[in-house]
């Protein structure tokens, strides 16, 4: 498959993808090492998470620039999405001190048991994160993995693979297998011998391997899209709520499952919001992802970049009107996969841009009447990921992130804190990852009574 460098559009390299036999010998590759792994001691996966935390860390400048290279995404992005890799490998190893694998109620014992080959589908916008993130729950609780990354990020997943293995991980637990979604991707999902599935990446696809696991009853947990609200609040300042609001709807080169797409403004201040909001997105740099002072670089691909022109069409025709940006390329940028930042006042919930999820620059403005109001808009739609609430009045604002259906909250700020469960309400998904609750999300419980005799 030929590969393209988002920045210039020209071709970068050729993938050569791996097919259902290789997907077959990682899965049995994976099976062989499930007798010794899943019972290695707690100092043996405490070492190896460890070592492979360094090994990320003495490779991120090359990982950093895989990701401008193959991603587009600007440099100091890229250099602190490098980083999360190490954090979530020693993240688990420190949890993993005082795990508790057994425990007694009663005369039974409760035994937390690795739950077999573990099979991670990731996708193309947040790479070492999502693999090490699923990786180091997985080898924690004792499951080796399969990992299937898309087929949008090879360079980035040949290093990061590169990296696991100079942290000299015994065989087979590790196994990455390259190819597309449909085939390779499939060819894994209905693997008898895979028992977890743990799957990042679209609603659709996410639908689809539910279905198809309930036939084998592996365990499934699903990371998918999202269409977060950014609530800004009565006593918000504007200049400084339209900085941020443009800030989280931006995240990660604009193609973030958490972004805040969805600027929830009281009516009364919409006028000056939507100026506020064009000041700051006049701040935004594109251009060349190595430049430092670029702040927004390339979609991924020409499917995204068509994709989001599409939606900014609709947009449009739909009787949105654009604040800033619009159709066609940004001016200057003839070439690469550029879109033009663009956030669209008079918006209503239930237009098209409002409910699917773009992943692009593009951003809708929705009025709001109170704080009911905004709950309810803010709650009304297929997704529940993310929510985002800027304003002062703290109490307030945790008055409302309770009532909000989002398996994340941030106020002020877009925080990320690693220790935390990760997931999402209604269709955004099912489970939880991150911390504590990536290992037990990879564990299979057991109760055996008598023990105690
Ligand atoms: P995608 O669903 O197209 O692909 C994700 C992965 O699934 C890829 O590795 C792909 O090859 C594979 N795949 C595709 N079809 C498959 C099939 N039939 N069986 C098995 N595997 C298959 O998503 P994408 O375009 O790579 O990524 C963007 C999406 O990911 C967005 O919807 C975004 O919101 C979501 N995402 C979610 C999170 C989260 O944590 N919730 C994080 C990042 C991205």
């Amino acid at each position: 498959m030929p590969l393209f460098d988002p920045t210039t559009e020209e071709q970068s390299g050729v993938l050569v993808l791996a097919g259902a036999e290789d997907a077959r010998w990682a899965v049995e590759s994976a099976s062989r090492a499930l007798p010794r792994w899943s019972q290695s001691s707690r100092h043996e996966r405490i070492d190896l998470l460890n070592a492979m935390a360094d090994a990320v860390e003495a490779r991120a400048d090359a990982l950093t620039e895989a990701t401008v290279a193959e991603y587009g995404g600007p440099i100091a992005q890229a250099r602190w999405r490098a980083g999360l890799a190490a954090t979530n490998f020693r993240i688990a190893a420190n949890l993993l001190k005082d795990f508790t694998f057994t425990r007694r109620l009663n005369g039974t014992e409760v035994i937390a048991q690795a739950a077999g080959v573990a099979l991670h589908i990731v996708p193309w916008n947040s790479v070492y994160n999502s693999i090490s993130v699923k990786m180091a729950g997985a080898l924690a609780a004792g499951c080796p993995v399969v990992v299937k990354p898309s087929e949008f990020s090879p360079w980035q997943v040949e290093l990061f693979t590169q990296c696991l293995h100079a942290a000299d991980v015994p065989a087979g637990v590790i196994n990455v297998v390259t190819g597309l979604g449909n085939e390779v991707g499939t060819a894994l999902t209905t693997d008898p011998d895979v028992r977890k599935i743990s799957f990042t990446g679209s609603t659709a696809v996410g639908k689809m391997i539910l279905q198809g696991s309930a036939e084998r009853m592996q365990r499934v947990t699903l990371e998918l899209g999202g269409k977060a609200p950014t609530i800004i609040m009565d006593d918000a300042d504007l200049a400084e709520a339209a900085r941020q609001a443009l800030a989280i709807g931006f995240a990660n080169n604009a193609q973030a499952c958490i972004a805040g797409t969805r600027i929830l403004v009281r009516r009364d201040r919409l006028d000056a919001f939507c100026e506020a909001i064009a000041d700051a997105a006049r701040t935004v740099v594109q251009g060349d992802p190595r430049d430092p002072r670029t702040t927004l670089g390339p979609l991924v691909n020409r499917r995204q970049f068509e994709r989001v022109l599409r939606y900014i069409s609709q947009g449009i025709a739909e009787g949105a009107r654009p604040v800033i940006g619009g159709e066609g390329r940004p001016e200057g940028l003839d070439r690469g996969y550029f879109v033009r930042p663009t956030v669209f006042a008079d918006v209503s919930n239930d237009m098209t841009i409002a409910r699917e999820e773009v992943f692009g620059p593009m951003l809708c403005i929705i009025a709001y009447d109170d704080d009911e109001g905004a709950i309810r808009i803010a709650n009304d739609t297929p997704y529940g990921l993310h929510a985002y609430i800027l304003g002062n009045d703290i109490a307030g604002a945790r008055a409302i992130a309770a009532r909000l259906d989002a398996g994340r909250v941030a106020i002020n700020g877009m925080a990320h804190e690693p220790m935390a469960p990760f997931g999402g309400f209604k269709q955004s998904g099912i489970g939880r990852e991150y911390g504590i609750y990536g290992i037990e999300d990879h564990l299979e419980f057991k109760a055996v009574t008598g023990a105690t005799a």
